[in-house]
């Protein structure tokens, strides 16, 4: 099953209040859209992420994404006039079988409740997630109660909202009249949609109030690990060596059966520390033969792509290189730049540093270069 998040954060957001669109607003130190996209791809059943957004909101949107290097996420649509006509916008971007239709401004969106309803999509042709009314209801004249109203069976709608998707397309496109939501654009079509329950911290940020409580809900669940990696390479022939993605004129080579990244094979085992997922050498057996001289890069991808499915950011990563010669200095700047480019981090998130051993030990007797490193990542 072919399943597409699409996003739907085309709106002016103006009761949240604060100037910016409310999707782009910080929460929690990111735009509130870097997390509503972060919470659909921790999911691996969802294969593309699509979102639509304003057209005066370009740049913000580059912004919010410019750290998510998941290949799933897809280029920006440009919304309509209205919500309906931006999801219809979306909807004829998107491929696949099934659609989740999400609100851009539901960042708390839990894996559980997403594949709950992902799992629902195995058999239903559309299902949202709503929670019980649980509070009394009152129908009420101005400010004056008149009459108790039933709840039972009442549910509070909330997103995503998944269908079918060539079902859902036909009805937006016979729908010419403005509905509460996706499910109500199905329902008129005739569509039996099925209800999942939701979860009731997924909550939509609507007012500034919204943003504070968010943050508190998000501090509850945050999840802050730290990694360590260390690795050695011995040097061989050749004239020059491969480190953090650098390529370094050298008297030697670094022997090795990738290209012999001491650095980022370092930085890889932190990030796989932190997951508690093991180390390159379980993902990378040295005994297949397919990543004799790889670039050390399609490893440092696969942790970060871990990260991701997880749910984590990585906020940090340090590395110490230690060796006499080459000399590092002149090239940490570069390397920083390419470790930023394959995770995404900016790089003043990133440190590069070398040193000496005091012509001590293997390192000391130019034998190799040993590298350390430290990864911090965060599930918020
Ligand atoms: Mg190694």
């Amino acid at each position: 099953m072919q399943i597409t998040a699409l996003v739907v954060a085309a709106g002016r957001g103006t009761r949240a209040g604060g100037g910016l669109p409310k999707q782009y607003r910080p929460l929690q130190g990111a735009p509130l859209l870097r997390h509503t996209l972060r919470a659909l791809l921790a999911d691996a059943d969802v294969t593309a992420l699509r979102v639509v957004i304003h057209p005066d909101d370009l740049a913000l949107y580059q912004d919010a994404v410019q750290p998510l290097t998941d290949p799933r996420l897809q280029p920006p649509v440009m919304g309509g006039e209205s919500r309906a006509q931006s999801v219809a916008n979306g909807l004829a971007a998107c491929q696949g079988d099934v659609v989740l239709i999400h609100d851009g401004a539901r960042p708390l969106l839990s894996r559980e409740a997403l594949a709950r309803l992902i799992a629902r999509m195995q058999t239903a042709k559309a299902a949202f997630l709503a929670v019980p009314v649980n509070d009394a209801l009152w129908f009420g004249a101005d400010d004056t109660a008149e009459r108790a109203v039933s709840r039972e069976n009442l549910w509070r709608a909330q997103t995503p909202q998944a269908f079918d998707l060539p079902l859902i397309r036909a009805a937006h496109a016979k729908c010419d009249e403005p509905l509460a939501d996706d499910v109500a654009v199905a329902r008129a079509a005739g569509i039996p949609v099925e209800i999942v329950m939701g979860d009731e911290n997924n909550l939509k940020i609507t007012r500034a109030a919204d943003f504070m409580l968010a943050e508190k809900l998000m501090r509850q669940n945050m999840d802050i690990r730290t990694g360590n990696g260390f690795d050695v390479h011995k040097f061989g022939p050749g004239d020059q060596v491969t480190l953090n993605g650098i390529s370094i004129p050298h008297s030697h080579g670094l022997v090795g059966h990738s290209d012999a990244d001491v650095g980022m094979h370092a930085i890889t085992d932190a990030i796989f520390g932190a997951l508690a997922e093991g180390d390159i050498g379980q993902w990378f057996p040295p005994s297949d033969p397919q990543w004799k001289g790889a670039a050390s890069e399609i490893f440092l991808r696969k942790a970060v792509e871990r990260a991701t499915l997880r749910g984590f950011t990585i906020t940090h990563l340090d590395c110490t290189l230690v060796c006499e010669f080459p000399k590092i200095g002149p090239h940490t700047e570069a390397m920083r730049a390419a470790l930023a480019n394959i995770t995404g981090l900016d790089p003043d998130r990133i440190n590069v540093k070398a040193t000496t051993s005091e012509q001590l030990g293997f390192t000391g007797r130019g034998e190799g270069i040993a590298a350390l490193a430290t990864a911090t990542l965060v599930k918020i």
